[in-house]
This record gives C-alpha cells, sequence and structure tokens, in this order.
C-alpha cells in the first residue's frame, strides 16, 4: 500500500520540492489541482478562472523556478493585466487594469501561473464573504456555512484544495478569519512589506497583502519571494529583507540554531477569554493549543493590555474614514460602472455610485465622511487615532516581556449563511482578536488548532513589528507536533 500524500493534500513546498527534485511533473500537478478548482466550483470561491486549456504546459516552462510552474489564485482586489479585477464591486464590473499589482508581478516572475481570481467581500469590506453581487462563498466544511471575510475565497480554495497558495489582504483580520474559518494558514505579514501597488485600496494604512496557504512553512517560502522593497508604494520599508524560511527549515532539519519551544516567552491575555462572546468550544481548543506548547516547554505570561479593550471601536472609524476617501476615486468615469443616460454631472456621480456600491460599502462610506466631517472629526477621528497610539505603546510594552501573544483569532466558528440580517455589531465583533494587530502594525497569523463541533478553529500569534521570522517559526514548531493543519474537508466528503 502507498502511503504517499495525495498531490492536493500536499503543502506548496512539498510540491516545489517534489518538481525540483524531478519526482513530481509539472504539469501533472498543476492540472491535478486545475481539474479540482473546476470540480469544486459550486463554492463560489473564485470570481473568474484563467484559460484552463494551455495552463498545465505553461507550468513545464517554468518548472526551474522558485514557484515551479504552480497554479496560483490572486485574490480579486489585486490588479492583474490578464483577467479582470473587480475587487467583489459591481462598480468594477470588467475593469481590466492596464498594470499587474507588484505582488502579481512577482508572483509571475516566480514561475507560479495564475489560476483565476478569487471571492470577496465588496472592497474587503465584511467578516462573511457573502457578495451582494456575485453570491455568498461557501465554507468547503459545510456549504451552509460561510467562509469568513474578506479574503474568504482565498481561504475557501485553499482549503477545498483547488490551489496551494492564494493571496489575500489583512485590513481588520481578513486573512486570518478566513483562514481561521476554513481550516487553513493565514499570515498577515508586518505592515509596510509587501508592496501595496495594485491593491485596491480600503484603509491605507491597515492593508496589508499576505497568503493563504496550507502552512506556515508554505507562507514563509510564498512570503519571501513577494517581499522586497517597491519605490512604488511610499508606504512599503525601503530596507533590504531577511529571508524567513532558513529559520523555518533549520527548525524541520532539528538544527542546533533551530528555534525549540522552551526558548518562548507566549503572552496571553485572560480578559480576552473571559470575552462574553467567546465560543466554549473555541476557549477549549485555545487552552489546549496552550497546554500542547507548555508541554513541550514554552513558558506563558498573562498579560494585561487595557487599550485593547478600544480597538474595535477605534478601527470602525479609522478604517471607514479612510475608505470614504480612497473610494471618492469611484465616480463613474474612470473606472467601472457608469449609469445609463446621466442628466447632469451631479447626476452621474450620485448614480452611478448608489448602483455601483452595495449596501456595506454604502454604510462604510457615510460613516467615513460622518467621522471626517466638521464637528465630528475632534470628537471621533482624533480620539481614535490616540487610542491607535496606546494600543502601539501597550504592545511595545508587552513585547519588552514577551515573544510572541497567543490568542484564539476569532470568537466563534464559522456561522450560517445570512449574515446579511444579521446587527452589523453582532459581524463587527468578529474582529475583536484581528484588529489590534492591524492597529499597530504587527505581524499576525492565523493557524488550525483542534475543532469544535467539525468545524475548523484557527489560533493567532501576534508578534512584534519586523518579529515576522518568530510569528512563521513558532507555528512551523507548533505544526511539526501537531496535525491539525492536515486536517482536509476533502478527506470528509469521501468518508461520508
Ligand atoms: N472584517 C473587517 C472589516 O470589515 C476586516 C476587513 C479586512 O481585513 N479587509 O473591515
Amino acid at each position: 500500500m502507498s502511503t504517499q500524500t495525495p498531490i492536493l493534500e500536499m503543502s506548496l513546498t512539498e510540491l516545489v520540492d517534489g518538481i525540483h527534485q524531478g519526482n513530481l511533473q509539472a504539469d501533472v500537478v498543476s492540472q491535478t489541482y486545475i481539474d479540482q478548482a473546476l470540480a469544486a466550483k459550486e463554492n463560489n470561491s473564485f470570481l473568474c478562472y484563467s484559460d484552463t486549456a494551455d495552463l498545465a504546459k505553461a507550468s513545464l516552462e517554468h518548472k526551474e523556478k522558485p514557484l515551479a510552474g504552480l497554479p496560483i489564485a490572486h485574490k480579486d482586489l489585486f490588479c492583474t493585466q490578464a483577467l479582470p479585477t473587480t475587487c467583489g464591486s459591481k462598480m468594477l464590473a470588467g475593469f481590466m487594469s492596464p498594470f499587474d499589482a507588484d505582488i502579481v508581478e512577482s508572483t509571475a516572475d516566480a514561475g507560479a501561473v495564475l489560476l483565476g481570481k478569487t471571492n470577496m467581500d465588496e472592497f474587503a469590506m465584511g467578516s462573511a464573504s457573502e457578495n451582494p453581487h456575485f453570491g455568498p462563498v461557501l465554507n468547503p466544511w459545510n456549504h451552509g456555512y460561510v467562509a469568513g471575510g474578506s479574503s474568504g475565497g482565498s481561504a475557501a480554495a485553499v482549503a477545498a484544495r483547488m490551489t496551494p497558495l492564494a493571496t489575500a489582504s489583512d485590513t481588520g483580520g481578513s486573512i486570518r478569519q478566513p483562514a481561521a474559518f476554513c481550516g487553513v494558514t493565514g499570515f498577515k505579514p508586518t505592515y509596510g512589506s509587501i508592496s501595496r501597488w495594485g491593491m485596491v485600496a480600503y484603509a491605507s494604512s491597515f492593508d496589508q497583502a499576505g497568503p493563504i496557504a496550507k502552512t506556515a512553512l508554505d507562507c514563509s517560502y510564498y512570503f519571501d519571494i513577494v517581499n522586497r522593497p517597491d519605490e512604488k508604494d511610499t508606504t512599503c520599508y525601503s530596507a533590504a529583507r531577511k529571508a524567513t524560511y532558513p529559520a523555518l527549515q533549520a527548525i524541520s532539519e532539528n538544527a542546533d540554531n533551530a528555534l525549540k519551544f522552551d526558548q518562548l516567552t507566549i503572552g496571553y491575555l485572560p480578559t480576552w477569554l473571559a470575552h462574553e462572546g467567546l465560543d466554549a468550544g473555541v476557549r477549549e481548543s485555545f487552552e489546549k493549543t496552550k497546554a500542547e506548547f507548555e508541554a513541550k516547554g514554552a513558558k506563558f505570561v498573562a498579560l494585561e493590555l487595557p487599550s485593547l479593550h478600544y480597538a474595535l471601536a477605534a478601527y470602525y472609524i479609522l478604517a471607514p474614514a479612510e475608505a470614504s476617501s480612497n473610494l471618492s476615486r469611484f465616480d463613474g468615469v474612470r473606472f467601472g460602472h457608469q449609469c445609463e443616460n446621466p442628466q447632469s454631472l451631479e447626476d452621474l456621480y450620485k448614480r452611478s455610485r448608489q448602483e455601483g456600491f452595495g449596501f456595506e460599502v454604502k454604510r462604510r462610506i457615510l460613516t467615513g465622511t460622518f467621522v471626517l466631517s466638521e464637528g465630528f472629526f475632534d470628537a471621533y477621528y482624533k480620539q481614535a487615532q490616540k487610542i491607535r497610539r496606546l494600543i502601539k505603546n501597550d504592545f511595545d510594552k508587552a513585547f519588552k516581556q514577551v515573544d510572541l501573544i497567543l490568542t484564539p483569532t476569532t470568537p466563534t466558528t464559522a456561522f450560517p449563511l445570512g449574515s446579511a440580517q444579521r446587527d452589523p455589531v453582532e459581524i463587527y465583533l468578529q474582529d475583536v482578536f484581528t484588529i489590534p494587530a492591524n492597529l499597530a502594525g504587527l505581524p499576525a497569523i492565523s493557524f488550525p488548532s483542534a475543532p469544535a463541533k467539525g468545524m475548523p478553529v484557527g489560533m493567532q500569534f501576534m508578534g512584534q513589528c519586523f518579529d515576522d521570522e518568530k510569528v512563521l517559526a513558532a507555528t512551523h514548531l507548533y505544526q511539526t507536533i501537531t496535525d491539525w493543519h492536515k486536517a482536509s474537508p476533502l478527506a470528509q466528503t469521501s468518508e461520508a
């Protein structure tokens, strides 16, 4: 009996190694994922596919490059010349970008082939990926549940084994929350690492691109490829990057200089664990993860970060404020949707925006415009900026004491479809554990832990700015002693 892992269950790094060593054929690997991407189509994680007829053949041409011709999907907020970019909005229907996003370019240069663009919450605003224009992404573990958002399509595509890796973006949790809901690993790097060039802006001082894949090792490998300075993005830091992958490889090889469990001091937040919205199953999963680290010698320290109490409120002021400004460019003149027979310029603006934007986007634009308006700016926007500073200070203090902070990624597991009928604040509360990392610019990851009631659960590590390597390495350490990240919805279907 063969014990070989099926191609669809192999991690990106295993696939790359297999192709580079000649044990796997790039075109066979590619075709296997393409077939699955088409077979699992009903989960609606893709908004469009590349022409798949020649894709496997194209893979062969790139088999010696770092991404070995693998078919990779991009979230539909990254501009691609080859496929339309809608950002999940009717406003950008049919928009063809004249250039590629920096991350799209570096991914292609490294030898990946573009499989397609993934579904998302409109303009990356939301936590469910129940897109008002293109329909909901279905959670591969149970099609009655959401995949999370806003990068729900990317997370579902990786979980359903339609691609070995998909790009995503994280403004308040949009890489980590869907990764948690779908049982995959999602990494949000330090703010300012991967370039934002060609990424449709939501809230520019928060937006960060990153990967969703099966493992932390895959995220690290890919991160090193796409993480580079870029003059076209002034917030992309200019210093040379240090590769993260060697530190994770050292762990895999059990090298003397590798990070060990007993070198880790991990903070945790008892007040968050007492959070009224925290599911019992998620809490149990947290306790189990903590115990797994402790059993191997990691030290845990209880932390109190008082300002985090205000994080959610500050985010839902600042992010809409930036969004209202960023989205003013969609005026019906320059991009995408334009209303029919405009009677005047004002009518053109009004109706194009009314027809092109969905409900949640309009709510954010209104909120943002309100908090920036005269008379309310000091009361809301300025106060929220002060809170942002306090949060950064609290984290700086905490990271003098601990290497990383461990929390659940989300208070609950995936919720049933139909979130639009729910109170928006209830949905915003989903982001309570992920938002602080965006306010402070920290690197953070979500990785699968023990499931609850048959649905995946994610744990989150946050690290100090530029300590991406430690965030990834500690997660990789955990994934060398546990198998939660190997659980696959495909195994569930075939057993059923
Ligand atoms: N759920 C959050 C929001 O709706 C985060 C979105 C994101 O990270 N893009 O704003």
